[in-house]
C-alpha cells in the first residue's frame, strides 16, 4: 500500500521552531541535526473530535526519547501543546488527521556529530495532515520477514523513538521488493521483533500473544491493546515468539497509531486466517473504545 499526496495538503501550514509557515516555506537549515545525523525524535499522533489519542503518553514518549539523546532544552508539554493547537486551528483540523511531531536537536554552528556544536537550542516541527487510517483494515495486509533484524538494546535501544530510521527503513525497502505491504523484522537472536512500522500481536486459542519490548518500540497502540485485554478479561502474555508459531497462529494484528488495528492475512506466503472471533471482538473493542482515549487541547 502506497500513500498517495492529498491536493487538501498542498496549502497546509507547518509549525516549525516557534511560529507557522506555509508548506512551501516551512525547512529547516542544512545545518539542523535531523539532516547531519538523523539526530531527532519524533511521534505519530492521531486527531478525532474528542481530541488527540494518548496525548500525554506521546508527549512523555517524545521527551524521554530526548532526555535519552541528552537533548539539552527540551520543550515542556505546554509548549508542545500550544504549538499543536495553534496548527490544528490554523488549518481547521479536527478530524481525519494525522500529526507527525519532530523534536531536532536543532541547528549546528558547523557541520558534524558533536551536541556541542548545538548552539541555538532544539527545534519542534508539528506537521500536521489530512490523512485517514494508512491500511485497508478490511481486507488487511501481507507481510514478509526480512534478514535485516531490529535493533536490539545492545546497539541502539528500541524504546528510543529517534529518526534514524534506516534499520526499519531497510526492512520497507525488502518487503518492496517483494510486493509485501510490511517487513517482519526479528529481533537479535531471531524472534519476532515487529514490523517494520507497527507492533505485532497474534491469538492462539483465544489467547493473546505479543513479543517483548526488547528489540520493538513499546507502542502506545500496543500497550492500549493490552489494557483492554486486562480490562476485558482476555488472557494476554507478553513473550518470545518463533516465525513457526507466528504462520500458525489464528489470528495476527499489526498495532500502530498510522493504521491502528490492522489484520495480516499473509507472512511469508503462508496464509493467515482474519476470521478468528477473539481478533474480531478485539478489532472491535478498540475501535469502539478508542475515543476514550482521546485528550482535548485545554488552554
Ligand atoms: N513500531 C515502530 C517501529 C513504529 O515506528 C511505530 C510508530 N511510531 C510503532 C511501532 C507503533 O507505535 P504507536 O502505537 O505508538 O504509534
Amino acid at each position: 500500500m502506497l500513500q498517495t499526496s492529498n491536493p487538501k495538503n498542498d496549502s497546509i501550514q507547518i509549525f516549525v521552531k516557534d511560529r507557522l509557515y506555509p508548506r512551501s516555506e516551512a525547512k529547516v537549515s542544512v545545518f539542523d541535526s535531523s539532516v547531519q545525523g538523523g539526530d531527532a525524535v519524533w511521534e505519530g499522533l492521531r486527531v478525532y473530535p474528542e481530541g488527540i489519542v494518548c496525548l500525554d503518553k506521546h508527549l512523555t514518549r517524545l521527551q524521554e526519547s530526548a532526555k535519552t539523546l541528552a537533548f539539552e532544552d527540551i520543550p515542556s508539554k505546554e509548549f508542545i501543546k500550544r504549538a499543536i493547537r495553534q496548527t490544528l486551528e490554523a488549518n481547521g483540523m479536527s478530524d481525519e488527521t494525522h500529526i507527525r511531531l519532530t523534536l531536532t536537536r536543532g541547528e549546528k554552528i558547523t557541520s558534524g556529530m558533536d551536541p556541542r556544536l548545538n548552539q541555538s537550542g532544539s527545534c519542534l516541527i508539528v506537521l500536521a495532515e489530512w490523512k485517514p487510517l494508512v491500511y485497508d483494515n478490511n481486507s488487511g495486509i501481507k507481510v514478509i520477514s526480512t534478514s535485516q533484524r531490529r535493533n536490539a538494546p545492545q546497539f541502539l535501544d528500541s524504546k528510543i523513538h529517534h529518526n534514524n530510521l534506516l534499520n526499519n527503513i531497510i526492512a520497507k525497502i525488502q518487503a518492496n521488493v517483494a510486493g509485501k505491504d510490511a517487513g517482519l523484522m526479528l529481533d537479535d537472536r531471531g524472534f519476532v521483533a515487529e514490523l517494520n512500522g507497527s507492533n505485532l500481536f497474534m491469538i492462539k486459542e483465544g489467547k493473546v500473544f505479543t513479543p517483548y519490548t526488547h528489540a520493538c518500540l513499546p507502542g502506545i497502540t500496543r500497550a492500549t491493546v493490552l489494557e483492554l485485554c486486562h480490562q476485558n478479561n482476555i488472557q494476554v502474555f507478553e513473550q518470545d515468539i518463533t516465525l513457526s508459531q507466528i504462520y500458525n497462529a489464528d489470528g495476527v494484528f499489526a498495532t500502530g497509531t498510522m493504521g491502528e488495528l490492522t489484520p495480516i492475512v499473509e507472512i511469508d506466503g503462508r496464509p493467515v486466517p482474519k476470521t478468528d472471533k477473539h481478533m474480531i471482538t478485539l478489532i472491535k473493542l478498540f475501535k469502539d473504545k478508542i475515543r476514550d482515549y482521546c485528550e482535548p487541547l485545554q488552554g
